[in-house]
């Protein structure tokens, strides 16, 4: 007898990341695709997972985290952002971003309700509103700039609208939300019920002297936010899966009635050696966005003789890059390509579109050692 499982994601495989993180492994290829470091995290962060490990801090932590880490957190809120928030009632620490943010949709979306998502979006977004019964209504980010289109936002809420999910900057396209933006949004939000989840795990990977424009900063955004960060892309420990989302106090007790269940807690040693090394090294995260503009700008550099064309990315570790010039080959099948026949991985970009539009991008992430980027570039200028 067979089971009729009667999926409930049916659309959904395995994630283009495993894929094309597999295809490199096999093919020896240089992995631009997936978005990880090759370098390693601070000597001194490292240290402290260790310390604790062998100070006997091995069991379960506090249900919404561990309270020097929550603290350090409510201060980073308030000197980066603006914000004093309260460490025990807004601050919640998870095991990853994308727990935060399955916790979040997973606790406001009902059957029927609707989220409007903004494509090319991050791939962790839809199965979680499908999974509550919720419908995604995906608005296109529309190139070159990849911004908001507001009247279409305007135009797509209804009493059914429910959330709206932001990222910013944006994975994969790297652009940024303007004080516009947000201005705008909140005009539009205004006197509703809907709900906003901030995805802003790369809050300090932002370039040219841009400031990040949090959420967290707009007092009437903040006050029907849940925004969520990740300590992996700030501490270069992405496989550490730890991350926090803040939230006004009512919003935060609705997402940790679901935290709890889901996952109850975050990892202990991990978040105290967090908390220790924020406490020691408050200058780590202002030191990222001249630290990763400089990676960008010399992959940007060696990659100018190239014939992919591209405008450098404004924000996060990732940079697009248009092949038309090249090829005619589809996204996925010109990701296949580079990574089997050129030795360089990349993401295709068609995977984060409901409707994928004409245009042919590849994703290349350049969170990589810089004799990384040099001979990945190298490859790709002979292309
Ligand atoms: N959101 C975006 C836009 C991301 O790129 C990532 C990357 N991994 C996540 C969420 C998830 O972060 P985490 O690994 O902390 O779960
Ligand atoms: N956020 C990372 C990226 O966009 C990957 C995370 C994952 O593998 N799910 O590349």
């Amino acid at each position: 007898m067979s089971i009729n499982i009667d999926s409930k994601l049916p659309a959904v495989g395995t994630t283009i990341f495993t894929v094309i993180g597999e295809l490199a492994n096999r093919h020896q290829a240089i992995n631009l695709g997936q978005g990880f470091p090759d370098f390693s995290a601070p000597q001194a962060l490292l240290d402290r997972v260790d310390y604790h490990i062998q100070h006997g801090h091995n069991q379960y932590a506090p249900m919404a985290g561990v309270a020097t880490l929550r603290e350090a957190i409510a201060a980073k809120v308030e000197q980066s952002y603006g914000r004093p928030i309260s460490a025990d009632r807004e601050v919640t620490v998870t095991p990853g971003a994308t727990a935060a943010l399955y916790c979040a949709i997973t606790a406001c979306v009902r059957p029927g309700d609707e989220v409007i998502v903004f494509d090319p979006a991050y791939d962790s977004y839809e199965p979680a509103i499908q999974l509550s019964g919720g419908c995604a209504v995906h608005l296109p980010l529309l190139p070159p700039a990849f911004a908001i289109d507001w009247q279409r936002v305007k135009d797509a809420i209804n009493p059914r609208t429910r959330m709206i999910i932001l990222n910013s900057p944006h994975n994969p396209t790297g652009a940024t939300l303007s004080a516009d933006d947000l201005a705008t949004l909140a005009e539009l939000v205004r006197d509703s019920d809907i709900l906003l989840l901030s995805d802003e795990v790369y809050e300090h990977l932002i370039y040219d002297g841009e400031t990040h424009q949090s959420l967290l900063c707009h007092a009437e955004l903040a006050a029907r936010a849940f925004v969520v960060y990740s300590f992996g892309k700030t501490y270069h420990v992405t496989g550490w899966k730890t991350g926090y989302c803040i939230a006004p106090a009512a919003l935060t007790a609705e997402l940790r009635k679901v935290h709890q269940y889901v996952c109850f807690v975050a990892v202990t040693p991990i978040q105290l050696a967090l908390a220790d090394f924020m406490r020691d090294c408050p200058e780590h995260y202002r030191q990222l966005p001249a630290f990763y503009q400089r990676k960008r700008d010399l992959f940007c550099e060696r990659m100018s003789g190239s014939r992919f064309r591209f405008s450098p990315a404004k924000g996060t570790f990732f940079q697009l890059m248009d092949y038309s010039e090249i090829n005619e080959l589809d996204d996925m099948a010109m990701a296949e390509w580079l990574t089997r026949e050129k030795g360089v991985a990349a993401i295709p970009v068609s995977v984060f579109y409901k409707e994928p539009p004409a245009a042919r991008y590849v994703r290349f992430c350049f969170a990589k050692q810089d004799e990384t980027l040099i001979k990945a570039a190298e490859l790709l200028c002979r292309i």
